[in-house]
């Protein structure tokens, strides 16, 4: 019982802190409006950014690619089990994606978090360094990690410092790597300086599109075809089950890298593929993306983006400066930021605290995130809400 007794004094640590994490259950499909833990909900939690996740196309697709192709792969990619849904996919996501480069390739994966591990493992190992922003994503740093390289984090978009580090490093190899929308604070990069840097220093820049892809550019096609960059240096990982609605990642770069992922990168050769069906429908989604029916749903997102922006500055707590569908309120300690999504939480609104280490010590915050799904009376039920417990927060202060 010695091994149990352990946990169980870590899980009360955890309760000390204001940092037990706890999960809610979902009856209905992920929407604006749901069923959770059996109470009706507003959702502001999923990262469903186009609210396609329940799209009646995309649940079309996932059967017909079950009757065309099976419930499962049955095997790794390399052994048996890439099937032409699998196939085909990577043709399109390159196609679209693959904007930064010339003849850009594709390769799909399960996850977003094995794609990271993917191409930082095998762009990366002893004698590399890789220059990672502060405020990357957890699977970032796990990559980086796991790639045995050595890391030097700089300060969070801070193009100066990164410049010095890279000046002062003699490594033989060095990977750059940056999420785009910074998926805790809603910023975005600085793109274009990070392109001159790794073109100047011969590095890699790995960027990770997960909250840009589908939402961002010209018909969807990411934060690098915002920017209309273009380099050999780039490669981009997306991911598909935020914006897309369903699930699993990309990795798009030169066919080169690409070819080099496949024979190299441990988490896409030693895994099952995917369910084709799966694959099949990441097809038909990037078809809404990227016609009318994804541009309407862009343009009412960012029309909700804007409302939010104006909303939340009436609040005493501290909105960050986004221009995305995540818009933090930060609020600051971890019993206080619990207590607001309480209070959020009686009045049928669903907002998630995020609390350490997802992000610094004293910056525990609400994540908004906004869906083209959501309605402006969606963000009236959520503004007043938070405009009165506000009001009763400034009262308690005084
Ligand atoms: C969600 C996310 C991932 C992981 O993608 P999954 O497909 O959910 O595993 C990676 N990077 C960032 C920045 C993310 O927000």
């Amino acid at each position: 019982m010695a091994l149990l007794d352990t946990l169980e004094q870590g899980l009360r640590d955890i309760d000390a802190r204001g940092l037990r994490r706890r999960r809610r259950t979902a009856d209905t499909p992920c929407s604006a409006h749901m069923q959770v833990d059996g109470r009706a909900t507003i959702g502001f939690a999923s990262n469903d950014y186009l609210g396609l996740a329940a799209h009646p196309q995309l649940v079309a697709a996932i059967a017909e690619g079950a009757q065309r192709y099976g419930a499962g792969s049955g095997g790794s990619h390399l052994l048996g089990g890439h099937s032409r849904a699998h196939a085909q996919l990577e043709d399109d996501l390159a196609a679209f994606a693959g904007t930064f480069v010339d003849a850009p390739r594709a390769l799909y994966f399960s996850t977003g978090y094995m794609a990271n591990l993917a191409v930082l493992t095998a762009l990366a190992g002893r004698g590399t360094t890789i220059f990672s922003d502060a405020l990357n994503h957890a699977s970032l740093i796990d990559g980086a990690r796991l790639s045995r390289a050595d890391i030097q984090i700089y300060p969070h978009a801070d193009m100066a410092a990164l410049a010095a580090m890279l000046e002062a490093s003699d490594a033989s190899a060095k990977v750059i790597v940056s999420d785009t929308v910074f998926s805790m604070d809603g910023d975005v990069a600085p793109l274009a300086r990070l392109v001159e840097l790794a073109e100047k220093h011969g590095a890699w820049l790995v960027v990770d599109d997960a909250h840009g892809f589908g939402v961002l550019g010209p018909q969807g096609r990411g934060a690098l075809a915002q920017a209309a960059l273009r380099s050999e240096h780039l490669v981009m990982v997306g991911t598909l089950g935020k914006a897309a609605g369903v699930s699993g990642a990309f990795i798009c770069a030169h066919g080169t890298v690409i070819e080099w992922l496949v024979q190299r990168a441990r988490p896409y050769i030693f895994t099952t593929a995917s369910s084709p069906a799966v694959a099949h429908a990441v097809s038909a989604s990037l078809r809404l993306i990227e016609r009318e029916e994804g541009d309407a749903r862009r343009a009412h997102l960012k029309h909700l983006i804007g409302r939010t922006r104006s909303l939340l500055i009436d609040t005493c707590w501290q909105p960050v400066d986004s221009h995305t569908a995540v818009q933090p309120l930060v609020i600051g300690a971890n019993e206080a930021t619990l207590a607001l999504q309480a209070t959020l939480e009686r009045d049928g609104l669903w907002v998630p605290a995020i609390r350490p280490p997802t992000v610094p010590e004293g910056t525990s915050r609400l994540r908004i995130s906004l869906s083209a799904a959501h309605s402006d009376a969606d963000l009236d039920r959520l503004n007043a809400s938070l405009q009165r417990a506000s009001l009763e927060a400034r009262e308690f202060a005084q």
